[in-house]
């Protein structure tokens, strides 16, 4: 399998350079994420397509610079296949006729046959594509070379969830990842080990931070991300919040009510995580 990187002429605040995507020519000529939409992405794949029909697309998640890209390609490429795993709540920003898939579907690309993973972590909805042969992983937004992987609780984003998929992946052995963002990872065991001890050296960060007295994500990100970058903000309290929630997960952290001024004070079920994304809690450690 040759799969041809294409890019999708995407770069800004979130996507860095832009996105990559991947063409893989051959019976069933299949593009792995559809970009945004770019005329530059379509024309990039027009030529590298040089006459073929593109038949399907293959999307690993909803996010915007993986899947708005859907309504440009269904009219440049008529007949087109949408596939992704469905996000009930979010696939329909992108209207496009969705075929579902699910973990371990077999889809035939190009000549060769990928198997879906299912990956959550980053997105509910995420997926990886193995092909077993050349042990290549398509792998999205799962890993990207030289930087953490952005995990929002606010959009369905789950640390535990992406520690078992890193596990898993691993457990796969493959000998290269294709990623949407940077370049190909050639060491991935290194790299997703990495990920894993960085993770457990950030949950240390906080289990500190919280025992010397720290209550809220805001707090932490003082600390954790010294001279950060006002606009990025935000996404660092999203990433300390998903290390609070796998805490609360394991039986290590709560949350209390409502404590930061002018905060409202949480409704219904406290313990639902998307309460904690939207609402300002105050955060303990629970001393075994
Ligand atoms: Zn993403």
């Amino acid at each position: 399998m040759k799969p041809i990187p294409i890019h999708a002429f995407n770069p800004g605040p979130y996507t860095g350079a832009g996105n990559w995507t991947y063409l893989i020519r051959g019976r069933v000529t299949t593009l792995i994420d559809a970009g945004t939409g770019e005329p530059q992405h379509l024309e990039a794949l027009e030529q590298a397509l040089d006459g073929a029909t593109l038949a399907q697309v293959l999307v690993t998640h909803g996010h915007t610079d993986h899947a708005s890209g859907v309504m440009a390609l269904a009219a440049k490429f008529p007949g087109v296949r949408f596939l992704k795993m469905p996000w009930p709540e979010r696939d329909g920003r992108w209207p496009a006729p969705w075929e579902p898939l699910s973990e371990g579907s077999a889809i035939t690309a190009g000549d060769d046959t990928l198997t879906a993973v299912h990956t959550p972590g980053h997105a509910p909805d995420h997926l990886c594509f193995w092909h077993a042969e050349s042990r290549t992983l398509f792998c999205g937004d799962l890993a990207q070379k030289g930087t953490t992987i952005y995990i929002p609780p606010n959009l369905q984003g789950d640390l535990m969830a992406y520690l078992t998929s890193l596990e898993r992946v691993l457990a796969l052995q493959p000998a290269r990842l294709l990623p949407a963002h940077g370049p190909v990872i050639d060491d991935p065991e290194r790299v997703l080990r990495g990920y894993i001890e960085h993770r457990g050296e950030r949950e240390a960060q906080i289990i500190a931070l919280l025992r010397g007295g720290e209550r809220t994500p805001e707090a932490m990100v003082e600390h954790l991300y010294r001279g950060l970058k006002e606009t990025l903000v935000p996404m660092a309290r999203e990433s300390v919040l998903a290390h609070l929630l796998k805490l609360e997960r394991e039986g290590r952290a709560r949350r209390s009510a409502a404590s930061a001024p002018g905060a409202s004070a949480p409704k219904g079920d406290a313990a639902h995580p998307l309460d904690a994304a939207r609402e300002e809690h105050a955060w303990h450690i629970i001393e075994p």
